[in-house]
């Protein structure tokens, strides 16, 4: 007999969440983390809760904060004579918000009898798991099931190696303990327009260097223009089509770096304080496998699975970052849960059309489902309804009115297609989208919903009703 129904390699949030679920359903079920604090107690929640998800939030969220009290609050009467900000403070209270969560993780595996492994995972022959320790001692576990969880890592660049002080990759742009006078972002994506507005906010003039020349070019393009718009006026100054091709860390007593791009018109280079690569993230599946597990790992390190997140080889899974599809927490989550219980014996499937996501800016910017762009690509007829936040009484109210929602729905049977959202509590407005097209809601469903008033959610109503032109408090483009 097999130690354990169920082995987990990794627990970030598509290992935890897998593993907590096996066990819910009555699966003798480990959990194996290499992570481990200061103490040496395995740390769990990944990237997600130690330097992803969460500590961005909390630092976009405590920026947030600052940037209203220095900008925003005269406009409501409210005279804030000085603002500032201790920075090492807000580092603080961020990691204090990691540890209260990773430490939650460590509960659920008690309350759930997950067995926490702390150590290196690796996948052998025969759904064996050696784990090797942090004292280098190595141990065998076998499993009739294995699922591999061991996520991602960020990708580095021969042009700006780090050093991790002034060339930092993400996890490193959490950690700052002062404002950089002069930060640059290589990449202009989620990550990069995320951690370059948590500094913009605090003061820093911040460069955004992104070396295609679409800006965000997987979203809706009515959005992304919105979107360019709101970060230039906020401070970010993104130059696109800018490839980064080297770097130069400044020597002696000057500190910082010296960056050189290229854009259309030929090399150019600029002097920063700090430098943040967020060019992408890679999945971590080097010295995961021995050579002879049968597993397939593709051209680009992703664990190759079907649908259902099996591997070639029977009993062996892989989800999360680990494998293809968009690198999102909740993302893996679900699989992790979908795996969980396919091993348990049910009939558990997952909607990958109905991913959602979000970058968290302000205004936010999330999405589900097709873009006006990929509908147009598809041949498919649709309509299109939008309701900007201007209109919207809470936004106004909230002198938080930037952006819109945009929702897309097939002209002939009014399926929604797509929803788009720039704006306030877009993440929270375009769950209900997503809650909504699972249900293949049409347009018109959405429109005869009630919607509470006054509140952001109206701009997703009064959108739907756009699609087919009876919006209330915008004039509809065709009235019918
Ligand atoms: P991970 O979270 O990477 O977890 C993998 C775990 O496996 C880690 O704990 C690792 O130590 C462990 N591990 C690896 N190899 C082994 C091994 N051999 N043995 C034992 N343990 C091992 N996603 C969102 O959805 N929303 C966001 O707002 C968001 N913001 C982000 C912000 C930043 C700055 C970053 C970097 C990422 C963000 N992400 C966000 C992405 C999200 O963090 C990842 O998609 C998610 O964490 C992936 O989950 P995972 O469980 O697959 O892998
Ligand atoms: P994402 O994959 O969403 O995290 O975004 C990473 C971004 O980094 C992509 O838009 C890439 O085009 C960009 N990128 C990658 N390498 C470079 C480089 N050398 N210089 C500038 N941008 C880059």
């Amino acid at each position: 007999m097999a130690d354990f129904d169920v082995i987990v390699i990794g627990a970030g949030p598509a290992g935890y969440v897998a593993a907590i679920r096996a066990t819910q359903l009555g699966l003798k079920t480990a959990c194996v983390e290499k992570w481990i604090d200061a103490s040496n107690k395995p740390v769990y929640g990944g990237t997600c809760l130690n330097v992803g998800c969460i500590p961005s939030k909390a630092l976009l969220d405590s920026s947030h904060k600052f940037a209203e009290a220095s900008h925003d609050f005269d406009v409501h009467g409210i005279k804030v004579s000085k603002v500032g900000i201790d920075v090492p403070a807000m580092i603080a209270r961020k990691e204090k918000v990691v540890k209260q969560l990773t430490g939650g993780i460590a509960g659920l595996f008690r309350a759930n009898k997950v067995e926490g492994i702390s150590g290196t995972g690796k996948l052998l022959k025969d759904k064996q798991v050696e784990v090797t320790d942090h004292e280098g001692k190595t141990s065998v576990y076998s499993a009739d099931n294995v699922i591999l969880a061991a996520g991602s890592v960020p990708i580095e660049i021969p042009p700006t190696p780090l050093d991790h002080n002034v060339i930092v990759d993400s996890t490193g742009a959490l950690e700052f303990q002062e404002v950089p006078k002069r930060l640059g972002v290589i990449g202009a994506g989620v990550i990069g327009l995320e951690l370059g507005s948590v500094w913009a906010r605090l003061g820093a003039e911040v460069v955004v260097l992104e070396a295609v020349d679409a800006f965000l070019p997987m979203i809706d393009q009515q959005i992304t223009k919105e979107a360019k718009k709101i970060f230039t006026k906020q401070g970010l100054d993104i130059r696109l089509g800018a490839k980064v091709i080297g770097s130069a860390l400044k020597k002696g007593k000057a500190k910082g770096v010296t960056v050189t791009y290229k854009d259309s018109e030929g090399e150019k280079k600029e002097d920063f304080d700090k430098l943040i690569v967020c060019v992408g993230r890679r999945p971590l599946s080097d010295k995961l496998l021995a050579d002879d597990t049968g597993v397939e790992i593709n051209e680009r390190g992703f664990v190759t699975v079907d649908d259902h997140c099996a591997t070639g080889v029977p009993g062996v899974y892989a989800v999360g970052d680990l494998v293809r599809g968009p690198m999102l927490a909740h993302k893996g989550s679900e699989e992790g849960v979908m795996v969980a219980e396919i091993i348990a014996g049910q009939k558990a499937s997952m909607n990958y059309d109905l991913v959602p996501s979000v970058i968290y800016t302000h205004p936010e910017i999330a999405a589900v489902g097709k873009t006006e762009e990929q509908l147009k690509a598809e041949g498919i007829e649709y309509n299109t309804g939008v309701f900007p936040f201007a209109a919207s009484g809470r936004a106004l109210a909230a002198n938080d009115s930037d952006g819109m929602v945009k929702m897309l729905a097939d002209a002939k049977t009014d399926r929604v297609l797509g929803c788009h959202i720039i704006g306030p509590s877009a993440a929270d407005l375009a769950q209900t989208v997503v809650v909504a097209m699972e249900f293949s809601s049409s347009a018109e469903d959405i429109g005869m919903t009630v919607f509470s008033h006054p509140a952001l959610c109206e701009a997703v109503h009064e959108a739907a009703l756009a699609v087919n032109g009876h919006a209330i408090h915008i004039a509809n483009r065709k009235k019918r």
